[in-house]
């Protein structure tokens, strides 16, 4: 007796095979049967209208959520968006392994990607990787979850926000670290290179962590060193840790900023082909939006950054120092990517502030006229004001340059989601990716096949990631679905209200429990911690 059967529904099944009907049958959290007869009896049987097609579960690769689950286990944003198993520990940000003598810079480091969402209380007992683990597991969390290992975590585990190289006594820890975090269950490793810490790394120390994940059959993901004007050399330079430890590597958040760069965009997918043919495995994903969001203290070089925003704070009551500060910025002496070449102070707009609301909206160069002050100080003067807690949108791209990258059979999606608290201004990409792409990629642009798209959501993140029981329809495979009406479905969230609802996300299933039903979060309970097993998963 199956617990569910979908009877003669329309199905995109993950592999980009054209849409097709069958009848299919769930039974204890699995896809039992598909065909078409009605091989037993079901508890429920559920008729799809013409233009719902039943899909495999979105996996999102880049969820930076570890924070915001403790805050809501049901993962609202993702779920209605159809994500039924989400991958976080990004750009080189995480929340374990705590070192407690260092917690205050973790809790620094994380600020910026869990605004206004409170930390939960027992973070500071989560001295392991396999401890922070259960903690979630705890949380019975309505979507799937897995988590990658932070470079950034693992090295302010070690020594804080310091930024000399690793003796030979912390590399040793820090390894120790990673690996027992792969022993875990982490899915790979992050970097984020240009935070800190992640930006002091150098690639003998990558290279040695990578070779660990690789031991253990994981992922290496990287927010690149410049995604700007030197984006193709932090392409090559990602490309080299593949081949110096045979790491399958991703390359997060796939995007040119600077919008005479957008030539470069050619350049890098020949070199990942060139780099899969010489048989690296080298992947891609992408949110689909022109502008980012990040934090304003990345505007400033590395060097003042060491310490932390407390020490950047200090660092510009000194005249002398905030001049020299002053001057790097304005003039890049190439050793940093600095956002702001990209953007322009009229390209970067605040987006929140821990206390000046009536900032909100208005970009840099806005901000200077009212206060009649040069654009640079508007950097200063706000970070000082909000205690280095203030983020940004950087309007760095051009809406056509994030459609050719994402017509790229090598692109696959992600959120690089950054689900805040309530009432906190944030990117709509957490809330809006996936009707987005569906709605205006697909139906009203046609940039790709609807069946591509489903695939670029669906089997390409599960193979990455190695989760053989995800991302397909096919008998064996876990039920993680989504009904998606292809004739409405849409994003309706935007810069102004990123948390407008979508339309045309109709069901979700998780483990075979409907999470979601026409409009209705059930809450089941009925997602999972995955693991990584030797590049399989339970
Ligand atoms: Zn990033
Ligand atoms: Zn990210």
């Amino acid at each position: 007796m199956f617990d569910r059967f979908f009877f003669h529904a329309s199905i995109a099944d993950g592999t980009g095979r054209p849409v097709y009907q069958a009848n299919v049958g769930i039974r204890n959290g699995k896809i039992a049967y598909i065909g078409s007869e009605i091989p037993e009896d079901s508890a429920e049987t559920v008729t799809l209208s013409p233009q719902e097609v039943l899909c495999p579960g979105f996996i999102d690769s880049h969820g930076h959520s570890e924070c915001y689950l403790f805050h809501d286990p049901t993962v609202a944003p993702k779920l209605k968006q159809g994500v039924t198993t989400e991958v976080s520990g990004n750009c080189g940000i995480g929340f374990a392994p705590v070192n407690p003598k260092y917690l205050a810079e973790l809790k620094d480091n994380f600020e910026g990607v869990a605004v206004g969402v409170p930390f939960p209380e027992q973070w500071s007992a989560m001295t392991t990787f396999r401890g922070f683990l259960r903690e979630v597991e705890e949380l019975h969390t309505e979507i799937n979850t897995a988590f990658y290992a932070a470079h950034g975590a693992l090295r302010i585990a070690v020594k804080g926000y310091d930024s000399s190289p690793l003796t030979a006594e912390e590399k040793e820890r820090m390894h120790r670290l990673l690996r027992e975090a792969m022993e875990a269950g982490a899915v790979g490793m992050t970097t984020g290179f240009v935070y800190a810490p992640g930006t002091y790394a150098d690639m003998d120390e990558i290279v040695g962590l990578c070779q660990i994940v690789q031991e253990y059959g994981g992922v290496y993901a990287t927010h690149m060193r410049d995604e700007g004007d030197r984006v193709l050399s932090s392409v090559e330079e990602s490309i080299e840790v593949a081949r110096r430890t045979g790491v399958r590597l991703l390359i997060s958040h796939h995007k040119v900023t600077g919008k005479t760069n957008a030539r470069f965009i050619p350049e890098i997918h020949r070199l990942v082909n060139a780099a899969r043919a010489e048989g690296l495995s080298v992947f891609l994903d992408q949110y689909p939006y022109s502008a980012g969001e990040t934090t304003l203290n990345t505007t400033i070089p590395y060097r003042y950054l060491d310490g932390g925003n407390q020490k950047l704070l200090e660092r510009l009551e000194n005249p002398t120092l905030r001049e020299e500060i002053t001057q790097a910025i304005l003039h890049n002496d190439g050793t940093w990517q600095n956002p702001l070449d990209s953007t322009g102070f009229d390209g970067m707009t605040v987006l929140h502030t821990k206390c000046h609301p009536e900032c909100h909206g208005k970009s840099l160069e806005q901000l200077a006229a009212e206060w009649a002050i040069p654009p640079v100080e508007v950097i200063f003067h706000l970070l000082k004001e909000n205690d280095g807690q203030v983020n940004c949108l950087l309007h760095f791209m051009t809406e056509s340059d994030v459609e050719t990258i994402f017509q790229s059979p090598l692109v696959s999606v992600c959120t690089d989601s950054l689900l805040f608290g309530d009432g906190v201004p944030t990117h709509p990409r957490g809330y809006a990716t996936y009707p987005r792409i569906l709605g205006r990629f697909v139906r009203e642009k046609q940039l790709v096949p609807f069946e591509e798209a489903i695939r670029k959501m669906t089997s390409m993140p599960a193979d990455l990631f190695s989760m053989k029981y995800k991302g397909r329809i096919q008998e064996g495979m876990d039920a993680d679905l989504v009904v998606v009406n292809r004739e409405t479905v849409i994003d309706r969230g935007d810069y102004q209200d990123p948390k407008a609802e979508n339309e045309g996300i109709q069901m979700v299933l998780v483990a075979g429990e409907v999470v979601l039903d026409r409009g209705t979060l059930t809450h089941r309970h009925a997602g999972s911690v995955l693991r990584n097993r030797d590049g399989g998963w339970s």
